[in-house]
């Protein structure tokens, strides 16, 4: 049996640079990692993939991305054997925090140790790229530069430990919807990328947060509101910095301490409909 984490990410900036030939956007992203994580154990059984989930209405069936990473492994690696994946589902779905593909990444990292099949970082990623474009950094965790569909990874200096707040509204977000949205009138403001990572290497934290953006943010803030509201009160209980994370919809916010963090939580859970969690940045896989 292995008991494996999946963590949560959020992104410090996504910039979206064109439309590829292959009906994929080109993207440049800082990814960041978030304690927040699922839990998956993964137990050998004779044959087949089973699943079992904690969160009702979430597929637990070959939909799930565990299930799929689950059967590419047997199938690329030539597992003789089954598994079975529990998943303690804690991060919010479809609200821009990449929790299929932590679930995916986890479950690969799972069977490479469930099966001792020996495959390396590279040979997990370029699995993990087959699934989905955010699964490669799911595998590595930290701060990642990230380009081409988002599985051209560069390790930047960790971003430091901070707590944030996480605050996702009452409804789902789908990827391809907001993708078409940006497409569909694409805002003027983007990040700055180039100024970003020129301040992490210098360790200006205070430049970072300055620089922090997401193209994505307008498009999805345009047809639900309220993320502007979250974003503001965010702001109010003295975030350093309130964001749209990923298509959204969840706004996060980035701390200087904890004691205003876990009052931010508080106030978001008292006074809005949104599903909080406290929680902090985090550091790549293993560490
Ligand atoms: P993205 O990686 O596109 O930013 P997201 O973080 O917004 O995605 P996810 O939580 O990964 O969204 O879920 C997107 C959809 O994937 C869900 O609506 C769900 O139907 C499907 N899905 C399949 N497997 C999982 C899983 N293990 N956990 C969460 N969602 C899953």
């Amino acid at each position: 049996m292995v008991t494996i984490l999946g963590r949560a990410k959020i992104n410090l900036t996504l910039d979206i640079l064109g439309l590829r030939d292959d009906g994929y956007h080109e993207i440049a992203t800082v990814m960041q990692s978030l304690a927040l994580a699922d839990t998956l154990t993964l137990t050998r059984q004779e044959e087949g993939i089973t699943l079992t989930v904690d969160l009702p209405g979430l597929e637990a069936d070959e939909r799930n991305l565990a299930h799929r990473a689950a059967a590419l492994v047997m199938k690329e690696c030539g597992v003789r054997g089954g598994v079975h994946i529990d998943i303690a589902k804690r991060i919010p779905v479809a609200a821009g925090l990449a929790g299929g593909s932590a679930d995916a990444a986890a479950t690969l990292r799972g069977m490479n140790e469930l099966y001792g099949l020996g495959r390396s970082d590279a040979e997990l990623c370029a699995l993990g790229a087959q699934i989905g474009s955010d699964i490669p950094f799911s595998l590595m965790g930290g701060t990642i530069f990230a380009t081409g569909r988002g599985e051209i990874m560069r390790r930047l200096t960790d971003f430091p430990e901070m707590p944030v707040v996480l605050a996702k509204p009452p409804f789902a977000v789908s990827t391809p919807w907001a993708y078409r949205s940006y497409d569909a009138n694409p805002p003027e403001e983007h990040p700055d990328n180039a100024a970003f990572l020129d301040a992490i290497a210098a360790g200006d934290t205070a430049a970072c947060i300055r620089l922090a953006g997401n193209v994505l943010e307008p498009v999805t803030e345009a047809a639900h509101p309220v993320i502007g509201d979250y974003r503001a009160r965010m702001y109010a209980c003295g975030a350093l910095c309130a964001m749209m994370s990923g298509s959204g919809p969840t706004v996060f916010g980035l701390f200087a301490d904890v004691q205003t963090a876990r009052a931010a939580a508080e106030e978001f859970r008292s006074a809005t409909d949104a599903a909080v969690h406290l929680t902090q940045t985090a550091g790549r896989y293993g560490k």
